[in-house]
């Protein structure tokens, strides 16, 4: 535990400040209940400033027109210093987050590869040429970072979802402004400090802490900034959509998702129970991926759900600092009456608790934790089958053939993954097919890579990020059109 609350300040052209008028905003750990940092809370003289600065640093080409293979040296060397700063990271995030100090060891640390294949695709961005347009003509395009980009990041996944980003948009030669949440600030201003000690030039990128309004609104009407790159809520995303419209900006959006598992009566079904279990309580549910309802076969639905059910009673739930924890607190007190309010709805629309759907008082630290819960009875109108609950609650609706398994995976405004399970490869071959998702795992559950492209179809999103696909995001095409010689005819008669 650190001897005092951290204190994250702006990171605006290069230098850590504080806000002008004095403000701070508080932040208690959802799991121990102190204050565990204290940040700067910006107001638009922050926001402005902080866009000036990315605006400048882009157009006087300090970063853009670095070589490729300059940039990649920097950002190699931010990967290595997050490696070393892993544990301060970790607990940081942890406090702040609620989250398993193994976990937070892990996105930290894990952020480091990020950072590295960003890093690599650096010197890959190319266009094409067109050498076929006649004799007098050559066709090239080429492709230019973006110039200036917002990125706005939520309390789930502070670090790791920064680092989706930010080294993406960094290889590709842009600046950058970030807002992340006023819940989990800090360890985006601990990078701030890894990005001068690796060299970033000032200005490239900018950190500006405080809440939704007045920074995140200004970050994406501003007339200085070319695109918006958003992970959070669809309400706010479609906000969003709607405010950089006026400007007609670049958007792009990971937004929610209501991920479904399909489980058929041939798959590995220990495996499955398994993978069930962890999609729904990784991250206590807070996880725009996790498997919050799965569809089941009906022959197996009983003993299936008995196992996921017997696996939940030994998932430990309880104190995030104790290595052993898997799952930990939920982000606020707000949050959790919340999840709460979805248990009590399905309860009195004729929904079955089959374990959990209480708060969960952990000795010592409180009751900012939710009982692992899994919710039977559930009929696919009713809100806990088709919301984002956000918490450690798994639902489950049956079905007897592989249309209706399909159509009620699809039954969602959300597209952000499904998942199969089927020991037969045709069956998982035509559900991938058929599945409206940005991603679908074939007996495996939440496996991603830094190659993998990754966003939603439907409500969850649009644009993708990480990968090739995620880079070229970051990326504006322009073609040259050259003419060899002097053949171009004059289009105004002169005799
Ligand atoms: P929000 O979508 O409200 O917040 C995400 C980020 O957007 C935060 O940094 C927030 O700032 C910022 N923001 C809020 N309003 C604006 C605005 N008008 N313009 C620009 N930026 C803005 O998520 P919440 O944290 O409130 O969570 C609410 C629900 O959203 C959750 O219960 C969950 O269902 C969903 N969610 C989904 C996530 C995902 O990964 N897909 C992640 C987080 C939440 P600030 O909060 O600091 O004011």
């Amino acid at each position: 535990m650190p001897d005092a609350a951290y204190q994250a300040r702006h990171f605006i052209n290069g230098v850590f400040v504080d806000s002008a008028d004095g403000q701070k905003l508080d932040r208690v750990s959802p799991s121990h209940g102190i204050v565990v940092s204290q940040a700067a809370l910006g107001s638009e003289t922050e926001t402005q400033a902080a866009i000036k600065a990315a605006r400048a640093a882009f157009d006087d080409g300090r970063w853009s027109s670095l070589a490729a293979k300059e940039r990649a040296a920097v950002l190699y060397r931010v990967a290595d210093l997050i490696e070393q700063n892993e544990e301060r990271l970790a607990v940081m995030e942890t406090l702040e987050s609620g989250k398993p100090i193994s976990q937070s060891r892990g996105e930290c640390g894990g952020a480091a590869d990020l950072w590295r294949y960003a890093a690599s695709l650096a010197r890959t961005a190319h266009g094409d040429s067109h050498n076929t347009l006649g004799a007098d003509i050559l066709g090239v395009v080429v492709k230019e970072p973006i110039g200036v980009v917002s990125i706005i990041t939520p309390w789930n996944f502070p670090f790791w979802i920064l680092s989706q980003k930010l080294p993406f948009a960094l290889a590709a030669g842009c600046t950058c402004v970030v807002k992340p949440s006023e819940m989990t600030p800090s360890t985006t201003s601990m990078l701030g400090e890894i990005l001068v000690e690796a060299g970033l030039p000032a200005g490239v990128c900018n950190i500006v802490l405080g809440l939704g309004t007045p920074v995140g609104s200004l970050m994406t009407t501003h007339d200085d900034v070319d695109m918006v790159t958003f992970t959070g809520s669809t309400a706010v995303g479609k906000m969003i959509t709607k405010s950089s419209g006026e400007t007609l900006k670049k958007v792009a959006l990971e937004l929610g998702g209501k991920n479904p598992q399909v489980i058929f009566p041939d798959a590995d079904l220990e495996n499955a129970a398994d993978a069930v279990t962890f999609g729904v309580y990784f991250n206590v549910g807070q996880c725009c991926n996790s498997s919050s309802r799965i569809i089941v076969h009906e022959d197996i639905a009983d003993a299936f759900v008995e196992r996921v059910v017997a696996l939940s009673r030994k998932v430990v739930f309880g104190n995030p600092m104790h290595p052993d924890t898997q799952v930990g607190a939920i982000v606020t007190e707000d949050h959790k009456a919340k999840i709460d309010g979805y248990i009590k709805d399905a309860i009195s629309a004729g929904a079955e608790i089959c374990i959990g759907g209480q708060v969960l008082d952990v000795p010592g630290l409180g009751d900012q934790f939710y009982q692992p819960t899994v919710v039977r009875g559930v009929t696919p109108d009713m809100a806990i089958a088709r919301e984002e609950v956000f918490g450690p609650v798994l639902t489950v609706l049956t079905f007897k053939t592989f249309d209706q398994a399909v159509a009620l995976a699809n039954d969602s405004t959300y597209g952000l993954s499904a998942g199969v399970w089927s020991e037969n490869v045709h069956t998982c071959l035509e559900f991938c097919r058929r599945a409206q998702a940005g991603t679908v795992w074939t007996n495996t559950w939440m496996d991603g890579f830094p190659e993998l492209a990754f966003g939603g179809m439907k409500q969850s999103g649009q644009g993708r990020e990480i990968g090739r696909y995620g880079f070229e995001e970051f990326l504006e095409v322009k073609s040259l059109v050259m003419r060899i010689g002097r053949t171009r005819a004059p289009w105004v008669k002169t005799d």
